[in-house]
């Protein structure tokens, strides 16, 4: 198994395997390009400056720059090679970093750096594509005998979303006020949520697309994925309720969604993926795939309240799509959508097919009715103020994890 000659311990989400990007800044360092190891973080413009990286076609603005998106416009291809020089420069018996002047300045440790949105996000996309919860959401507000909708199998649903609000872990969050009408025999009040949730999902940055016109088939989708990042999309229930006919959700969704500060690439990915569950009925030509598509992560939540240790309310994973990233990307641009580097998109509410596995509160308390308690005692419905909801995952490898660190929010009122 090959090692780093940075010290990584066990169970850690950044072995040499890993090399997750991202964005960083200290009270000495401007935000810019990191990647993580260990527990530290390697500034990539140290390594520039110093020459490492000489022999690939990136220029000195790229990594002294707040954001991804400028080595990312260099495509796949390049960002493949500069991880692939970084982990040559971090392999055990390598020397040409762990025995230059620079390493002091060169390596951070994490916990002296603050983590920033990794990419300046264009487009925010936001799916529906695990079956068991939308058969779930059916069952629960329409008939559990028709809990699918007619078109749920034969295309990926989604939603344009808002980019503006999307934050990085560890940003507190305003619980969100609305109008909310619980029923239709009385106008609806305003104030804030009383149902607020979380929803787990995965998310993909993009690399530049093809020409607006243009599509992405699934078996071209890799070549314009960077990577992955968990995503928390917050949502206020009864808000949804009033509000989501006929156009989808609107405000119940845009206050705030929390992702994980690292993009784990899909090279880091490739050993982890999967032919996912047969799809029938068979999908039309253009989402068709012949490649694997589905990815193992295992995904947990927590939720923390003020002063008590995290009770584990989800233990779920990416594997249980129906539709999978590349089929999302191919029907995304079927119509001719261009899609920009740095666009996000996120899975969808990722539930497994058991009760312990579900994605939001709204299943595992199932619509309220069956509230679960944390390990001081109190019971939760939905997310109250002061919670802090905590979401981990990570690929399981032989000996080593993938891991994404830290998606977290704390509501506050
Ligand atoms: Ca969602």
């Amino acid at each position: 198994m090959m090692k780093s000659w940075i010290p990584v311990a066990e169970h850690s989400d950044f072995p040499i395997q890993n090399i997750p990007f991202g964005i960083f800044s200290t009270p000495n360092k401007t935000a810019r390009p990191g990647v993580a190891i260990g527990e530290n973080i390697i500034d990539l413009k140290v390594l520039d400056e110093n020459g490492f990286f000489s022999h690939l076609p990136f220029t000195k603005n790229d990594f002294d720059v707040c954001v991804l998106n400028h080595l990312m416009r260099h495509g796949k291809k390049h960002m493949s090679s500069l991880r692939n020089r970084i982990i040559e420069l971090l392999k055990e018996g390598n020397n040409e970093l762990a025995q230059h002047s620079c390493l002091p300045e060169a390596l951070v440790h994490q916990k002296d750096a603050t983590m920033h949105l990794p990419v300046q996000i264009g487009d925010y996309t936001d799916f529906y594509s695990s079956e068991d919860h939308a058969r779930n959401v059916g069952t629960m507000f329409r008939d559990p005998a028709k809990a699918l909708l007619p078109n749920w199998k034969h295309l990926p649903v989604g939603y344009h979303g808002r980019s503006s609000t999307i934050v990085p872990s560890g940003t507190m969050i305003r619980r969100p006020k609305g109008q909310i009408n619980p029923s239709d025999d009385t106008p609806p009040t305003f104030g804030p949520t009383q149902q607020l949730d979380f929803e787990l999902e995965m998310a993909f940055i993009t690399f530049d697309g093809k020409p607006m016109g243009e599509s992405i088939s699934p078996d071209e989708a890799a070549d314009h994925i960077f990577g992955f990042v968990i995503f928390n999309d917050w949502s206020a229930r009864d808000i949804q309720r009033w509000e989501y006919v006929p156009l989808g959700p609107f405000l119940a969704k845009n206050f705030a969604s929390t992702i994980s500060p690292w993009i784990v690439t899909l090279d880091a990915l490739a050993p982890f993926h999967h032919p996912g569950k047969k799809q029938d009925p068979e999908v039309l030509p253009y989402l068709r795939f012949q490649g694997n598509y589905h990815v193992d992560i295992e995904l947990e939540v927590s939720i923390i309240p003020e002063n008590a240790s995290p009770t584990v309310v989800s233990r779920s994973n990416y594997k249980y799509m129906y539709w999978n990233y590349a089929q999302q990307l191919a029907h995304h641009t079927i119509g001719g959508c261009a899609i920009r580097g740095g666009d996000m998109m996120a899975s969808g509410t990722i539930s497994g097919p058991d009760k312990g596995s579900y994605g939001s509160m709204l299943e595992i308390a199932w619509k309220g009715t069956q509230p679960i308690t944390m390990s001081d005692g109190t019971a939760r419905k939905f997310i109250l103020d002061n919670d802090t909801v905590l979401m981990r995952g990570f690929a399981e490898g032989n000996g080593y994890r993938i891991g994404f660190g830290d998606c977290s929010g704390k509501i506050i009122g």
